[in-house]
């Protein structure tokens, strides 16, 4: 077995970000591991541009924005391995990454960050009656197929899904020659960003109906068309409105699931909303040494975000090498009202605090409201909106002296005042 200070489990935005960053607290003993033959993570399929806004100024493409922090860590000359996958990981900071060139390998960590992703659900989470014919496709998968592998997985299209990635996708093939006949997205609202609604349908023309789904997939050797329906306000298919939309191929956009197998193994609390950990504001999750950030530990809508947010984890995993505090009295924010998840979830209230930010989701589209926090009862902070969606990741930023508020509470809630559902 090797010793190690940091290890850093995945080399997309999240572990290149987190790496960077630690490098510069004056870390010098990390290592990335990587299961795929390139740093990047899903960048590297997302050659469409719309990233790097608000870290570069600029509007950069996924594999652009991932090589600025590649580069980043090259001049660091911070270690990494590829092709290396990590099989296990226990709550002691055991890692053990299996490779051709290493084989079987394990480390002992003072501290691991969690940077793994996510990956897309697939038709069997969603139960699709009908024929198992091929052309049925995650967003994700049709993206590497297109974009890294130059296969166009189909030319008549019906997308399942308003998330980012269908949505990018409807365009996507759309420029390769594809007729994309249906966005199909169950919720009467998109969880997508609303300027991909703009770009990648309205611009192009492509039909997106709310509260509809599709009931069954036609073709026995190849797709042939999916029965599409409307939902009532129990998202049950409503019989009478079903419609047949031929096709030969269906794209499934419906939802990402954090990579949080490892997680598990090391025993560290998931949250049941989120699927990823439950951690503090210093991104540690429930066991002590083993950090999380990027999509690992919650959908983010913006790589930049994830990029801020790891570097963050990378600074406070360096601190807890260097022998930072442990704290043990931790306070559970509660989320009410609409307001879906927030991150950090928990406080450590022996902390002293510089402001903090949180970083949350609503549960539905919701009008003229105000994001509040309330401790003991007592609202403390408030910030208004005209509106809020679930497809965009919610910010709020509270100063030194309202967490020192927070911090002797009994009882914290991030809530929605005023909010009318659409
Ligand atoms: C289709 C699509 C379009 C997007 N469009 C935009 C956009 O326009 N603008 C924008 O800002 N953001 C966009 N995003 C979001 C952005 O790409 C993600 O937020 C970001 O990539 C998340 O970074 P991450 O490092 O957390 O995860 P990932 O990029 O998924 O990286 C995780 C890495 O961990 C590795 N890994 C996982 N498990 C293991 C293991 N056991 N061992 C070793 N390695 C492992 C994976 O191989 C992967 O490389 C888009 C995302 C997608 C999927």
């Amino acid at each position: 077995m090797t010793n190690r200070n940091l290890v850093i489990i995945g080399g997309g935005p999240a572990g290149l970000a987190a790496a960077k960053a630690a490098y510069d607290c004056g870390e010098r003993d990390i290592i990335i591991l990587e299961r795929e033959p390139e740093l990047g993570g899903i960048l590297n399929q997302c050659i469409h541009n719309g990233f790097g806004l608000h870290t570069f100024k600029e509007e950069l493409t996924g594999p652009e924005y991932a090589a600025r922090y590649i580069e980043q860590v090259e001049q660091r000359g911070i270690e990494y391995r590829l092709n290396a996958t990590v099989i296990d990981i226990n709550k002691d900071k055991q890692v053990t990454y299996v490779s051709e060139k290493d084989g079987l390998v394990t480390i002992q960590a003072k501290a691991v960050i969690l940077a793994c992703g996510c990956r897309e659900r697939p038709r069997g989470a969603i139960n699709i009656a009908g024929m198992r014919g091929a052309g049925v496709f995650s967003a994700g998968t049709a993206q590497k197929l297109v974009n890294i592998q130059g296969y166009l997985p189909g030319k008549e299209v019906v997308i399942l899904g308003s998330g980012d990635i269908g949505l990018i996708m409807a365009r996507r093939m759309t420029f390769e020659g594809a007729k994309v006949k249906a966005v199909v997205e169950l919720m009467p609202y998109s969880s997508g960003l609303n300027r991909n609604i703009v770009q990648c349908l309205n611009d192009f023309d492509i039909p997106l109906y709310f509260s509809h789904t599709v009931t069954q997939i036609q073709g026995k050797d190849r797709v042939t068309g999916v029965v599409v329906a409307q939902v009532n306000d129990k998202l049950q298919p409503i019989k009478e409105t079903e419609q047949l939309i031929p096709c030969d191929t269906l794209l499934l956009s419906v939802g990402l699931l954090p990579e949080n197998e490892l997680a598990k193994n090391a025993e560290v609390q998931l949250s049941t909303t989120t699927g990823g950990a439950v951690v503090d504001e210093n991104l540690m999750t429930s066991v002590e040494g083993i950090f999380q950030c990027g999509n690992v530990l919650h959908v983010h809508d913006l790589v930049d975000f994830v990029s801020a947010e790891s570097e963050n984890a990378g600074k406070c995993a360096v601190e807890y090498i260097r022998g930072g505090q442990i704290c043990k009295d931790k306070l559970t924010i509660n989320c009410t009202n609409g307001v879906r998840y927030c991150v950090p979830t928990v406080l450590n209230k022996d902390e002293v605090y510089a402001s903090q930010s949180f970083k949350m989701r609503v549960a539905n589209v919701f009008k003229k409201v105000e994001l509040a926090v309330f401790a003991d009862g007592v609202k403390v902070y408030g910030k208004k909106r005209p509106v809020v969606a679930p497809g965009e990741m919610e910010n709020i930023t509270l100063s030194a002296d309202i967490m020192k508020v927070l911090k002797n509470a009994q009882s914290v809630e991030i809530t929605l005042i005023k909010g009318d559902a659409k």
